[in-house]
C-alpha cells in the first residue's frame, strides 16, 4: 500500500488539483463561486471542464456523468463517454463548459410527488462547485443538484444548499450584533458516524428477504446475542479487518476523511465514523460511504446490510448526525468561550436551538422517519419516537440558574447572570455522556442519534438548518432594535429556558417513566413514520419552510407523498416476500419434517411394534397445527394485500398498513420463528440468525 498521504483525494478534483491545473485568473474565480455562491462565467466553466477532462482521463476516466440525489434517497448517475466522433473516422476525448454546468436528463422514472407533469419529463441537473468531481469506476463523477423544468427542487441537496444560506445569514446577522465584522460565512458542520451489519454473502443470497427487503422478516433469537457486551469494540476478525482495511483507502481515495472504526454492540455489526466537514460534502461523503461499504464487502464475499433494523431482537442501526456551526475562521459557536461575552454568544446559539427542537419536535421527527426507522426508534437500543434534548447536568444547572437568577454552585459560588461570569468548559467525559437521548449536546456540537442508518442525511440536516435559522431571526429581529443589547440578550436568553425548558431531559430515554412524564410535558410521541408524516404538512411548517425560501408549498406536499408512496412500497415488498417465503420455503419445510417424522415412527412401529412413538406424536401435532396457523396468517395477509391495492390515496393506504398488514405480518412471523426453533436444522430452508451473526 502506497502512503496514506499519497492516496489521499488521489481521484477528487480538489483544491490542490485545481490551483495546479487551472489558469491563475480561473483559479480564482472558481474559489470565489465555492465560497461565495458567485455564478460561473461561461468561458471559466470551459477552461474549469477542459482542465478536469485533462486530469479525469489521465486518471483512467473515459465517461463523465452528473451526480445527483434524488428523491428515492438514493445517488443517480449516466454515463457519457468523453469521445467525439471526427472525419478521418477516428475521435477525439471532449468535455466542454456546458456539459461541466447544465445536464438534461429524463425526470420521469424517478419520485416527484406529483410536482413534474408527465407531459413535462425533463429535469435538469445543474452543477454544486462547493462540493468537488470525483472519479469513480472510470468515470468523472460531477456533484449536481436536480430540478423539474419549473425549477422545483427534485432532489435532497437543493433544499440542502437552501437552508445553509438561510441559516449563514440568520447566523451572521447575530455576529454583527456581537461586533463581529470579521467572518464572511456561517457554515453547519457535519460528521455522520455510520453503523452496519456485515454477512457472508453466500448466506445472504440464500435469503429472499435480505434480498428484496434488505432485513430478516423471519428469525429465531440465538441462544447468544448481544447481551456478554462481547462484540463491543471488540477485536476486528480477520475478515472484517481487511475489508475495512479496503474501505478505508477506497474512501481516502476520494478524500473521505475515514477515521474511527470499531465492532459495535450487535454481533456482525460496526461502525465507520469519519471527520467531520461541511453540511454539503458530508452528505455527499456519507452517500459515497455506503455505496462503497456494499461494493467493498461484495469483493471480500461478504454483504453489507445499511437497514435500520436487519435482525430483530438485537440492535438496529442508526447515523448519528454531529452538527454545530462554525464560522469562516474555523471557530465552532457551540464552543463556550473564555469571556463573558463569548459565553453570552455561546447561550444565544444554544438557547436558539433548545428553542427550535421544542417548536419543531414534528418536523425533526418526520426528518428521521421511514418504515426501516419504525422499527429501531423506541425498541430499547435507539432513541424513542419522542424527540427531547440532553445538555449533561452540568449545563442544565447553568441553565437554570440563568432562568432563576440564581448562583450556580457546583465549585464555587458564580454568578451565572449572562455575559457577567465565565463559563466553564464542559466535561467531554464519554462516561458522562447521555446515550439514550435523541439529541444530544456532547461538548460543542449536538449529536442527532435518531438518524436511521440507510437515510440520506440530507433532509434532517436541511430541518436543523432551518429550524434554527428561523430562531436566529427572531432573535435578530428584537435584538437589532434593542436600545439596550446586553439586557436584551439577557431577557432572550432567560425567557427562551423558561419558555422551553419542557425539551431537556438528561434521564434515561428507553425508560417507561419518560414516556409518561413526556406526556405531562406535553412533547409529542409521533409512535410511528404514518404518525409523523401529516406534521410535515401543517402550516406552520410550510410557512416555516416557505419564509426561508427552503421548499415552496408545492415542493412540501410533494415530499409527503413521496415519503408516504416509498412507505406503502417498502411494506408491499416485504409482505410479498414474506408470502413468498410462507408459501415455497417455511410450509414444505415443515411438511417434510413432518413427513420424516412419522415415517420414522411408522418404521419404528413396524421393527419394534411395543416402542412407543410419543415424540414424534407430540411433535408432529405441534407442527402440524402452527403449519396451518401459518398457512392461515398467510392467507390472511394475501387477503389484506388485495384490499391495499383497492384503497386510493397513499395516506389511506398507509393506515391500512398499520392497522391490517403489519400486525398480520408479526404474527405471521411469531408463528414460523416458534416452529424453527424445533424444526431439524436440516430442514430449515434458509439460513438461521446463528448463521448470520455469528459466522464471518
Ligand atoms: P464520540 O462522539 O464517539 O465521543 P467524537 O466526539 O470525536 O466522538 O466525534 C464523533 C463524530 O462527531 C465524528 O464524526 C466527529 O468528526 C464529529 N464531530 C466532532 N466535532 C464536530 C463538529 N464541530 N461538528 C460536526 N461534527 C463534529
Ligand atoms: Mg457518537
Amino acid at each position: 500500500m502506497s502512503s496514506i498521504t499519497d492516496i489521499f483525494g488521489s481521484l477528487v478534483f480538489d483544491d490542490r488539483v485545481m490551483r495546479e491545473r487551472l489558469p491563475e485568473e480561473t483559479y480564482k474565480a472558481l474559489k470565489k463561486t465555492r465560497e461565495n455562491g458567485k455564478s460561473l462565467d461561461k468561458n471559466i466553466a470551459n477552461v474549469v471542464a477542459g482542465a478536469m477532462k485533462e486530469w479525469a482521463v489521465e486518471k483512467g476516466a473515459t465517461h463523465f456523468t452528473h451526480w445527483f440525489q434524488p428523491l428515492t434517497g438514493y445517488t443517480a448517475e449516466k454515463h457519457d463517454s468523453f469521445i467525439c466522433p471526427q472525419a478521418d473516422g477516428g475521435v477525439i476525448l471532449e468535455f466542454s463548459g456546458k456539459e461541466l454546468v447544465k445536464g438534461e436528463s429524463d425526470a420521469s422514472s424517478f419520485p416527484s410527488g406529483g410536482l413534474r407533469a408527465t407531459f413535462e419529463a425533463r429535469g435538469y441537473t445543474a452543477w454544486d462547485p462547493t462540493s468537488n468531481a470525483f472519479i469513480k469506476d472510470r468515470t468523472l463523477c460531477i456533484p449536481t443538484v436536480f430540478c423539474s423544468y419549473s425549477g422545483d427542487a427534485l432532489d435532497k441537496k437543493t433544499p440542502l444548499m437552501r437552508s445553509n444560506e438561510a441559516l449563514n445569514k440568520q447566523a451572521l446577522r447575530i455576529l454583527r450584533l456581537f461586533g463581529d465584522d470579521k467572518t464572511t460565512r456561517v457554515i453547519a458542520t457535519v460528521g455522520a458516524e455510520q453503523e452496519y451489519f456485515i454477512v457472508d454473502k453466500e448466506l445472504y443470497y440464500k435469503r429472499p428477504d435480505l434480498m428484496f427487503c434488505g432485513r430478516t422478516l423471519f428469525g429465531a433469537k440465538p441462544p447468544k446475542s448481544q447481551e456478554m457486551v462481547a462484540h463491543y469494540y471488540g477485536t476486528l476478525k480477520p475478515r472484517i479487518s481487511a475489508f475495512m482495511k479496503e474501505l478505508d483507502e477506497e474512501l481516502w481515495k476520494l478524500g473521505i476523511f475515514a477515521k474511527t472504526e470499531h465492532n459495535e454492540a450487535a454481533p456482525a455489526q460496526h461502525e465507520l465514523a469519519p471527520i467531520f466537514t461541511h453540511t454539503n460534502l458530508a452528505t455527499d461523503h456519507n452517500q459515497l460511504m455506503m455505496e462503497m461499504m456494499k461494493i467493498v464487502a461484495d469483493r471480500h464475499g461478504l454483504k453489507c446490510l445499511l437497514h435500520e433494523k436487519p435482525f430483530a431482537g438485537v440492535n438496529g442501526s442508526g447515523k448519528h448526525n454531529n452538527w454545530a456551526l462554525s464560522t469562516s475562521d474555523g471557530v465552532n459557536l457551540f464552543e463556550p468561550g473564555d469571556s463573558p461575552i463569548e459565553n453570552a454568544k455561546f447561550l444565544l446559539f444554544l438557547v436558539a436551538v433548545i428553542k427550535a427542537v421544542d417548536e419543531y419536535q414534528d418536523i425533526l421527527r418526520v426528518s428521521v422517519s421511514s418504515a426501516g426507522n419504525d422499527h429501531r426508534l423506541g425498541a430499547n437500543e435507539a432513541p424513542p419516537a419522542i424527540m427531547s434534548m440532553s445538555l449533561g447536568d452540568e449545563l442544565a444547572e447553568i441553565l437554570e440558574s440563568i432562568e432563576c437568577g440564581t448562583a450556580y454552585c457546583k465549585k464555587e459560588k458564580v454568578d451565572m447572570r449572562v455575559g457577567v461570569h465565565v463559563l466553564p468548559r464542559f466535561a467531554r467525559d464519554t462516561t458522562d455522556r447521555n446515550r439514550t437521548s435523541p439529541f444530544a449536546f456532547t461538548g460543542n456540537k449536538f449529536e442527532f442519534r435518531s438518524v436511521g442508518s440507510s437515510a440520506s442525511i440530507a433532509t434532517p440536516n436541511v430541518v436543523l438548518n432551518t429550524i434554527v435559522a428561523k430562531e436566529l431571526c427572531e432573535f435578530a429581529d428584537i435584538l437589532e432594535n434593542a436600545d439596550d443589547f446586553t439586557s436584551c440578550l439577557n431577557e432572550i436568553i432567560c425567557k427562551t429556558i423558561k419558555d422551553h425548558k419542557r425539551i431537556i431531559f438528561n434521564g434515561n430515554n428507553y425508560s417507561e417513566e419518560w414516556v409518561k412524564e413526556a406526556e405531562k410535558r406535553g412533547l409529542l410521541n409521533l409512535r410511528t413514520s404514518v404518525d409523523a408524516f401529516p406534521h410535515l404538512i401543517k402550516e406552520k411548517n410550510v410557512e416555516l419552510f416557505k419564509k426561508f425560501g427552503i421548499f415552496s408549498e408545492a415542493e412540501m406536499h410533494s415530499r409527503y407523498e413521496i415519503y408516504l408512496d416509498t412507505y406503502v412500497k417498502t411494506i408491499n415488498i416485504e409482505a410479498l416476500t414474506m408470502i413468498d417465503m410462507i408459501k415455497k420455503q417455511i410450509l414444505p419445510a415443515v411438511n417434510s419434517y413432518i413427513n420424516e417424522l412419522v415415517q420414522s415412527a411408522s418404521l419404528k412401529n413396524s421393527i419394534f411394534p411395543s416402542a412407543t412413538c410419543e415424540l414424534e406424536k407430540e411433535l408432529v401435532t405441534e407442527l402440524s397445527d402452527k403449519n396451518l396457523a401459518l398457512y392461515r396468517k398467510c392467507r390472511l395477509l394475501e387477503g389484506h394485500l388485495e384490499d391495499l391495492s383497492k384503497i386510493n390515496g397513499a395516506k389511506a393506504q398507509a393506515d391500512h398498513i398499520c392497522n391490517a398488514i403489519l400486525p398480520t405480518m408479526n404474527e405471521a412471523r411469531s408463528i414460523s420463528d416458534s416452529m424453527e426453533k424445533c424444526v431439524a436444522q436440516k430442514n430449515w430452508p434458509f439460513p438461521t440468525y446463528n448463521d448470520l451473526l455469528f459466522r464471518i
